[in-house]
């Protein structure tokens, strides 16, 4: 505490204030006065800005008017802890409001309230941060740079108490990349995709001789085109691996029987030309004899060139018997090789059930049909969607068999698949279940529908006649179909689909009955 005298200091006051240069307002004077006096700076109590503020709090509840009231009185008695504790509990009796544009909480009534800005903001950040992370299997791993710039961000983004201008610069430099990244992606996406095109056709054209091959090859092209969908692609890898198949084993099949072939041509050759060797050592031979008999004049000179003629007769006639036991040797190889590759054919018809579609209908087979069910199956249980399985027995069929022939039979059967796979959507699938018995896979339907979408095909049937040469056949079926229960397996309601089907050949044929 200074020793001076209060007018002293109020005189220092005043001098300090024109050097100090400093306006002679009250707040100025008595900063001057106390700092000379040695009294520790107080700052002066704004109670009337403080009333100010306690007028405009509104105090519609009874815990806000008690609270303004605590307010006023401290204000009034200078204070500030009352102050404190006031505003505080009154920030207790103000509801929870979200941000508006400006970032400030406000009410309708344009009342002022405090606003929990960090919960929500955070809560909000880390949204976003989950929508870019789910988004972000879709862009790929190409880029390096944008795989790190998106890490950093969604750190950013999950950090408690980031601020919203930091997270929003990140995102702004983000969101540029990621235009560029998402258009390469879709740029890549169409490239892969006519370079899918491309082998296809290459394949077809190498094929051309295989009828089912072709055919094969056809459907592929219709897979991959847009828009390509999961199931597609599925299609697309299981008739790929078929191909792959087959021209693997056609491949193996041809270079087996072209080394036979090789082998047994050059044994031939070897042969004819030992042949001709020997056969024309053995006519300079005969004609020296010739000669020699010609000259002799007794027998006994004929004899030793007899005996001559006969050795070498016998030379010649045991080559040729070499020759021709050799030859049959060959026959008998040739014909051996012709029986294996016959075999191996057969061989081939049997595991080609490792296939998974049908030669005849294009249809998926057993195999086939028990891949895809798996799949739609598992479809199911991850999304919680209906599954319907629709299972389908041409009526009469036999007879038609009988009446016109089993090739016709074949004919009506590859007509029915091509007609089902007109009539359904693209996401269905069809396998041949059994030899007149069809089963349809139909995702996302539920059991009327399922049945719809069976009446629908048997009305396609009415209007498209199956031709037997000029002859109009209207083939009819009868189908069940049921809808996949909670934990049921494929299998089961494959099942359940056949029971409704022969209730539906009880009750007269051409129905389709749900299960
Ligand atoms: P229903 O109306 O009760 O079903 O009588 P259906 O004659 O259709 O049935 P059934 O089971 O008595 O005969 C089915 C026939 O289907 C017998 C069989 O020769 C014929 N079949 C099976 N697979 C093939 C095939 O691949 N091609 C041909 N052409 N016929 C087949
Ligand atoms: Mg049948
Ligand atoms: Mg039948």
């Amino acid at each position: 505490m200074s020793e001076k005298k209060p007018f002293e200091i109020a005189r220092e006051t005043l001098k300090q204030l024109t050097v100090r240069k400093l306006l002679p307002t009250p707040l100025n004077y008595q900063a001057i006065y106390n700092e000379i006096a040695g009294v520790p700076q107080v700052q002066p109590f704004p109670a009337d800005s403080l009333r100010d503020i306690a007028q405009a709090l509104p105090a519609k509840t009874p815990g806000q008017q008690k609270q303004r009231g605590l307010l006023e009185y401290a204000i009034d008695r200078l204070n500030w802890e009352g102050v404190k504790a006031a505003l505080v509990a009154y920030g207790g009796f103000v509801p929870a409001v979200g941000l508006d544009k400006s970032g400030v909480g406000a009410s309708s009534q344009g009342e002022i309230k405090p606003v929990t800005v960090p919960a929500i903001t955070e809560d909000f950040l880390a949204q976003i941060g989950r929508l870019i992370e789910y988004a972000q299997p879709a862009l790929g791993t190409d880029d390096e740079h944008f795989g790190e710039q998106t890490k950093e961000l969604l750190k950013a983004l999950n950090r408690p108490g980031t601020d919203v201008a930091t997270a929003k610069l990140m995102m702004v430099n983000y969101s540029h990349r990621l235009s560029f990244t998402a258009e390469d992606q879709a740029e890549i996406k169409k490239s892969l995709l006519k370079l899918l095109h491309l082998v296809f056709e290459n394949i077809g054209e190498l094929s051309l001789d295989e009828k089912w091959l072709k055919g094969q090859m056809d459907a592929l092209m219709d897979a991959s085109k847009p828009p390509l969908t999961l199931r597609r692609l599925d299609d697309v890898e299981r008739r790929l691996k078929d191909v792959i198949f087959k021209q693997k084993d056609a491949k193996e099949r041809s270079l087996q029987a072209q080394n036979e072939m090789r082998q047994m041509l050059a044994t031939f050759i070897d042969r004819l030309s030992e042949m001709t060797r020997s056969t024309g050592s053995f006519h300079e031979k005969l004609v020296e004899n010739a000669r020699q008999i010609e000259k002799a004049r007794t027998i006994a000179d004929i004899a030793p060139v007899l005996k001559e003629v006969v050795g070498a007769t016998r030379t010649m006639a045991d080559q040729s018997k070499i020759a021709g036991e050799e030859l049959q040797a060959m026959r008998v190889r040739a014909d051996e090789t012709e029986r294996e590759l016959v075999k191996l054919h057969k061989e081939l018809d049997r595991v080609s059930s490792q296939a998974r579609h049908d030669p005849l209908t294009g249809a998926l087979n057993r195999k086939g049909m028990d891949e895809a069910m798996e799949k739609e199956v598992s479809n199911v249980r991850r999304k919680d969607t209906p599954l319907s399985v629709a299972l389908l027995d041409i009526d009469n069929f036999k007879n038609l068999n009988d009446t016109l022939g089993h090739t016709t039979g074949d004919e009506a059967l590859a007509h029915l698949a091509a007609v089902a796979r007109e009539c359904m959507r693209p996401q269905d699938t069809l396998a041949r279940y059994g030899g007149e018995e069809f089963v349809i896979l139909l995702p996302d339907t539920p059991l009327d529908k399922g049945v719809e979408a069976m009446t629908r095909l048997q009305r396609e049937l009415t209007k498209r006649f199956f031709l037997a040469g000029t002859e109009k056949i209207l083939i009819t079926f009868s189908a069940g179909v049921a809808q996949l229960t909670a934990n049921e397996k494929g299998a089961g309601a494959i099942k359940r689909a056949d029971q409704a089907m022969y209730l539906a050949k009880r009750a007269g044929k051409n129905r389709v009955i749900a299960a």
